[in-house]
């Protein structure tokens, strides 16, 4: 039976975890795993997390199950600092999922559910387990031009004009902020048009925010998924808390589904916990549980908001230094848009042929389309990784 299986083509970035694992050289540099690093080249435990670890572990009186839709606390908690006051919790079902993967996959999982006969709309390019997962269950989807390689800008118009061709019964797929893997974020004027074209269209949003607080800042970046929120009579938002809580592996998400009403939001709750529980039963809890004492404590969060601008606050210095050291190597007023960018990526304007370079000749690790997670420099490696770039060509 199991001699039926296909060998199953390996995930880039784990196989580029392992060579960089492998590779003997000092002075390597790994930009490729999308993970926080700290000025250390850690991805420590967020403090205010250890602290709420603590007080739970010392509190916790039972692990029995929750409920399928896990936590309404953690619902109410991660939903607010997604919607702020346009979090109207009477058209609101919610799901914890395991990860923002999780509540991706759900949140296409409920679109099938529909048995709409449309597509989703995907940003070219967008983090590839968007296109694998649809692949793979089989929804029809297809790309919508977002960024232009030639300037690392918005395609604005690109954008535009494709969305125009959405319907309704489409799904059309935004990344909430630092959109991964280019760094190029939508501004509220972009999110009132993508806004308008929906209206106009009936196609409903989808809006993936995996890195919340990395950007412009946690309000600022959430100001288009609100934006949507106050206009839309639907949209999906998935969250991930891996990210802007430090807290990967315990596999924290959240999937909302903002309807059109009350008698809507009991459906589609039932449709949402029906959902979790065909794929795992229960959401896991240890992580969304250190999310909901994190936001509610006055203390514990003031911290979290402290060590979420550091990172955010180091994202930012490390874009504009690398940006400039760039310019400098090159001699090339290219690189501009990695100081605009947002988040911890960004694309060079690399071949596959340069990738293997930069790695073979340099050990710098980034992934085959060229995308170098900024959070992996150091003040340090910065100068070495410019200099491989202008050595390389690109
Ligand atoms: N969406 C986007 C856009 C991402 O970049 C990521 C993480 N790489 C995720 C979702 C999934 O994150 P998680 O680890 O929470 O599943």
């Amino acid at each position: 039976m199991l001699g039926r299986l296909q060998p199953t083509a390996p995930d880039k970035i784990l196989k580029l975890m392992a060579m960089f694992r492998d590779d003997p050289r000092i002075n390597k540099v790994d930009l490729g795993v999308g993970v926080y690093r700290s000025a250390e080249g850690t991805t420590p435990v967020l403090r205010a997390v250890a602290e709420a670890e603590a007080q739970i572990l010392r509190d916790q009186t039972t692990k029995s199950y929750t409920a399928l839709a896990g936590d309404p606390a953690f619902h109410q908690a991660l939903g607010d600092l997604v919607l702020g006051d346009t979090a109207d919790w009477s058209r609101i079902a919610a799901i914890a999922t395991p990860g923002g993967t999780g509540a991706f996959r759900q949140a296409i999982e409920l679109v099938r559910r529909t048995k709409s006969d449309g597509q989703v709309w995907v940003p070219d390019p967008s983090w590839p387990n968007h296109a694998a997962i649809l692949s793979e269950t089989g929804t029809p989807w297809r790309s919508y031009r977002y960024v232009d390689r030639n300037t690392g800008m918005l395609d604005r118009d690109g954008m535009l004009t494709d969305l125009q061709g959405a319907k309704r019964g489409d799904v059309v797929l935004l990344h909430g902020c630092c959109h991964n893997p280019t760094g190029v974020d939508l501004d509220l004027k972009d999110w009132d048009q993508i806004a308008a074209i929906c209206e106009q269209t009936g196609a409903m949003p989808l809006i993936d925010i995996a890195y919340q607080g990395f950007g412009r800042g946690l309000e600022q970046d959430a100001q288009g998924v609100r934006l949507i929120a106050s206009r839309l009579p639907e949209a999906l938002i998935g969250a991930s808390c891996s990210k802007n809580f430090g807290l990967y592996r315990e596999r924290v998400g959240l999937l909302l589904a903002l309807t059109d009403g009350q008698t809507q939001q009991a459906v589609t709750q039932g449709a949402m916990e029906w959902l979790n529980r065909l794929s795992y039963a229960f959401p896991p809890d240890h992580g969304a549980r250190v999310v909901t004492k994190v936001l509610s404590s006055p203390q514990l969060c003031d911290n979290w908001l402290t060590e979420l601008e550091e990172m955010r606050s180091r994202i930012e210095r490390l874009r504009r230094q690398f940006a400039h050291a760039l310019t400098e190597a090159t001699g090339r007023d290219r690189y501009g848009y990695i100081e605009r960018g947002k988040g911890m990526f960004c694309l060079l304007p690399a071949t596959p042929d340069h990738v293997a370079a930069l790695r073979e000749s340099h050990g710098v690790y980034v992934i085959d389309d060229g995308r170098l997670n900024v959070a992996g420099l150091s003040e340090d490696t910065i100068p070495q990784v410019a200099a491989a770039i202008r050595s390389c060509g690109i």
